[in-house]
């Protein structure tokens, strides 16, 4: 992996909406330790086969050449991250290249309170823990584990490391979790976090997707002005997808807004899977197999050439197209039949990272 000294300084590439490449998700492994339902909510699935796993190293590779072309942000999730052995050694690979000013990691929090120390000390700038209740049977319920002990301790060790800047993300379900709103905000304060509420996505392999499950954007600002007053909205969210908003008492709180005010114009993000296929958008139906000419020892100039000319052809604007069939009437077209996903694993969440 180059130092800064030896590696090249960034060309910017934009794709065909003048939209920069600057941030990758990286999924590192497709497996989890638990089963939301509204992203695994099949009994059984399909996973990559081992051996097209990328190790670290491949992944770091990988990295650099998106680094060339200007990515500076990577966050590490899955599946469950935290699953993959000894994941500080890929932060500390991924550090070595100072072209990445931030490396980030979600994770569900079941294994957080084992690894939070070395993480941070391996040199990993924020966590996400996602957390959609505080009922522990509601937990299990949702997850269909019963871990929400361990992922609370797991939120009390980021405090107890150097993390100065944890979120707690939420995915926002009418009928579900609704009642949840402020609880979440108040536990979040005490935990110096700041809460995001997700607008559930009918995306991958979340099966069970409803529109009138969603809680929107305006339903969670109403009930949360009801409960605390007058609400008012940060300066513009940029390429971030949360719009940030603060409470009288000065409690700053996110919502991403992705199924009924999509973000696309400014989305700067793309998908690496586990195996190593790159997704331009989350809705994506195919992906670029990066793998094969990586496992080939492809010039490194080829790497970036394939990465930048994908770049350059993309066109994807995946939650604006929803919102279109929505508008028409057809947006439960937009799932995903169970044998296309058994087909095509990438095709779900939780191999592509959300
Ligand atoms: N397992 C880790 C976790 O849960 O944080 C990382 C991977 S998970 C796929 C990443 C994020 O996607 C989580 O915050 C999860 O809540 C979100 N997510 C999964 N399915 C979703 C859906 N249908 N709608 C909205 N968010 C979803
Ligand atoms: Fe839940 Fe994350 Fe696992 Fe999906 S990948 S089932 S969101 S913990
Ligand atoms: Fe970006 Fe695709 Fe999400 Fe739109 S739907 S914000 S283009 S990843």
């Amino acid at each position: 992996m180059d130092e800064l000294t030896e590696s090249m300084a960034p060309v910017a590439v934009q794709d065909i909406y003048a939209r920069p490449l600057k941030s990758l998700r990286l999924s590192v492994t497709d497996r989890c330790n638990l089963r939301c339902n509204y992203c695994m909510p099949e009994p059984e699935y399909v996973w990559l086969p081992r051996e097209d796993i990328l190790t670290f190293e491949e992944m770091a590779t990988l990295v650099g050449y998106f680094a060339d072309l200007g990515v500076d942000k990577v966050r590490l999730t899955g599946g469950e991250p935290l699953l993959r052995r000894d994941l500080a050694r890929l932060v500390r690979l991924l550090r070595q290249d100072r072209r990445i000013t931030e490396v980030a990691l979600t994770t569900n929090g079941v294994l957080l309170s084992e690894c939070a120390q070395e993480l941070y000390e391996a040199g990993l700038d924020r966590v996400t823990v996602s957390l959609d209740t505080l009922r522990p049977e509601r937990f299990r319920q949702l997850t269909g584990r019963d871990e929400f002990a361990r992922v609370q301790e797991g939120i009390e060790s980021v405090g107890k490391t150097g993390f100065t800047n944890l979120k707690l993300d939420t995915v926002a379900i009418r009928e579900f979790n609704e009642d949840e709103l402020s609880p979440l905000i108040e536990f979040a304060r005490h935990y110096h976090a700041e809460v995001r509420f997700i607008e559930y996505m009918d995306v991958g392999g979340a099966n069970e997707w409803q529109m009138d499950k969603v809680l929107s954007q305006d339903m969670i600002l109403d009930a949360l002005a009801r409960r605390y007053g007058r609400i008012t909205a940060l300066p513009d969210r940029g390429a971030a997808p949360a719009q940030r908003f603060c409470l009288p008492d000065g409690t700053i709180f996110g919502i991403i807004p992705s199924t009924t005010t999509p973000f696309c114009a400014q989305c700067d993000r793309s998908r690496v899977t586990a195996d190593g296929l790159w997704y331009l958008c989350l809705y994506a139906g195919s992906g670029v197999d990066l793998r094969k000419p990586l496992r080939m020892n492809e010039r490194p100039e080829r790497m970036r050439e394939i990465i930048r000319s994908g770049w350059a052809a993309r066109r994807d604007r995946g939650a604006e197209q929803r919102k279109a069939l929505e508008r028409v009437g057809l947006r439960d077209r937009g799932l995903i039949e169970i044998d296309r996903l058994r087909e095509d694993p990438h095709l779900e969440m939780h191999a592509r990272g959300g």
